[in-house]
């Protein structure tokens, strides 16, 4: 059997993400289905499969630098497919909130160029900045 021991930081950030998304990372044994139902992961830099690894690791200076939780479309394939019924898009949106409650968005809507705001459909840009800034 493997045995994972983490850090104290380690330890608060895991307990921290548990709290936030409702999730025991733990619970995933890396089958892998996840990351092969998700329709994103063109566009991912790192699985979902690897994301869940790196957190049971506290990897957390790869996990924040992965783009991961900022592609994910929280369309729930993975989590409908999960056998150990782990809910990623929950963990996906945990890792966004956390890294916002740093006051470290994702996109600076002032640094955006004009005619991307004159060009994009408000919709999308309203719900841009729901999921992308603090
Ligand atoms: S489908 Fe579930 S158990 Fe399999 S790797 Fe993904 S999160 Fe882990
Ligand atoms: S919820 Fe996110 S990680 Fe899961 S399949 Fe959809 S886009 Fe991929």
């Amino acid at each position: 059997m493997t045995r994972i021991s983490v850090k104290a930081g380690q330890r608060v950030f895991l307990d921290r993400l548990a709290k936030m998304s409702g999730q025991n990372v733990q619970q995933c044994f890396q089958c892998g289905i996840c990351s092969g139902s998700c329709p994103m992961l063109e566009n991912m830099d790192t699985h979902p499969r690897k994301i869940i690894r790196m957190a049971q690791f506290g990897m957390i200076e790869e996990l924040e630098q992965a783009n991961t939780f900022w592609i994910c479309a929280s369309c729930h394939a993975c989590n409908v497919m999960c056998p150990r019924g782990v809910d990623l898009p929950r963990l996906m949106e945990a890792l966004r909130l956390m890294t916002l409650r740093k006051n470290q968005n994702k996109v600076e809507p002032s640094r955006l160029p004009g005619e991307m705001i004159k060009e994009y459909p408000q919709i999308a840009m309203v719900s841009g900045f729901r999921k992308l800034t603090g």
